[in-house]
């Protein structure tokens, strides 16, 4: 792998937003490569990514691969050898302008062919949990490939490995990276204004997030569920967990098999909040609670019951 630097022009790094403050580290720098620096620093100006940015909290910085370019049109683009349709990404501008920044690893290319980005790979990258290599990561970059994809010696040679966001095609790398970076982003402790919002958020649990509510309480003529409006929090989270457990098995029964189906408190939960869980039938794999010594009795009191759902 050929990760020298060079001695020429700095590679512009977009600028405003940006870097933590002197003297103390952000907790996770990305490093975004790609031909539409200003389109991907734009987007990451506003909201949660931007006010992450602004506090110190993440190190973003964007690098334009055109800087990479060394003829006057700064052209990274060239025809594919063999013919066809398109353009493709050519390898000297985009090896100089990863080169000259030397960005931290591991460097992802975006392309369809990639691993798939999901949840769990999201904590990977904010450094929540380890990488399939085994390391924490708390800084990563990406390189947004255009036209009709790279050459393919930048996957090969310059590139760690490669990120999917789903299997479709984009025009280029930007909305992937995009989409990386925010999801990684909100992770990173601090950035969510409450501490506990991004732990029960859908795929964290392993389910799909319960349904919220806001006001008016009747809004043509649909009501919030009174549990939410009565101020009993134990009542609450009960039932947040009985309709993220049911919302889970109607439109993603798939993560409900994955964590070993419903264990028999969790269908207990159900059939006391009138979920109706005979319309599954049989199909409802059945979890066993006694792997972890959690074997309950219907006649155990409803606080245990609880304690261990909300576990
Ligand atoms: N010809 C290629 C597609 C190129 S799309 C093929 O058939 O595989 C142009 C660029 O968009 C890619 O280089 C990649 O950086 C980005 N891209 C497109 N779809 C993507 C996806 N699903 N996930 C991540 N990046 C994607």
């Amino acid at each position: 792998m050929t990760r020298g630097k060079l001695s020429a022009t700095p590679v512009a790094c977009a600028t405003g937003v940006g870097t933590a403050p002197a003297g103390q580290p952000a907790a996770l720098r990305i490093d975004v490569f790609t031909i539409f620096p200003e389109v991907v620093d734009s987007y990451c100006t506003i909201s949660i990514v931007g006010r992450a940015r602004r506090e110190g909290l993440v190190d973003l910085r964007i690098h334009d691969l055109r800087s990479g370019a060394t003829d006057p049109h700064h052209t990274v683009d060239d025809a594919p050898f063999g013919g066809g349709a398109g353009m493709v990404l050519a390898p000297e501008p985009v090896f100089a302008a990863v080169e000259l920044v030397d960005p931290p690893r591991p460097l992802y290319l975006l392309t369809p062919g990639g691993r798939r980005f999901d949840q769990n790979v999201a904590s990977e990258l904010a450094g929540l949990a380890p990488a399939a290599s085994g390391s924490w990561t708390p800084a990563f970059s990406l390189l947004c490939g255009r036209y009709e994809g790279v050459d393919q010696r930048i996957a090969d040679h310059l590139v760690d490995g490669e990120l999917s966001i789903g299997d479709f095609v984009l025009a280029g790398g930007e909305l992937a990276a995009l989409a990386v970076v925010e999801a990684t982003v909100r992770l990173v402790p601090g950035v969510l204004g409450n501490a506990s919002s991004a732990g029960d958020e859908s795929f964290t649990t392993g389910l799909l997030e319960y349904p919220q509510y806001t006001r008016p309480a009747v809004f043509r003529g649909w009501e919030v569920p009174e549990v939410l409006r009565g101020g009993d929090h134990r009542r609450v989270e009960r039932w947040r967990r009985a309709a993220a457990l049911w919302r889970t098995l109607e439109l993603r029964p798939d993560l409900l098999d994955a964590r070993g189906g419903l264990s028999p408190v969790e269908v207990r939960l159900l059939a006391e909040h009138g979920y109706p869980l005979d319309a599954y039938g049989t199909g409802v794999a059945e979890r066993s609670d006694t792997e972890s010594g959690n074997r309950q009795t219907a006649g155990d009191p409803p606080d245990r019951l609880e304690e261990r759902d909300l576990s």
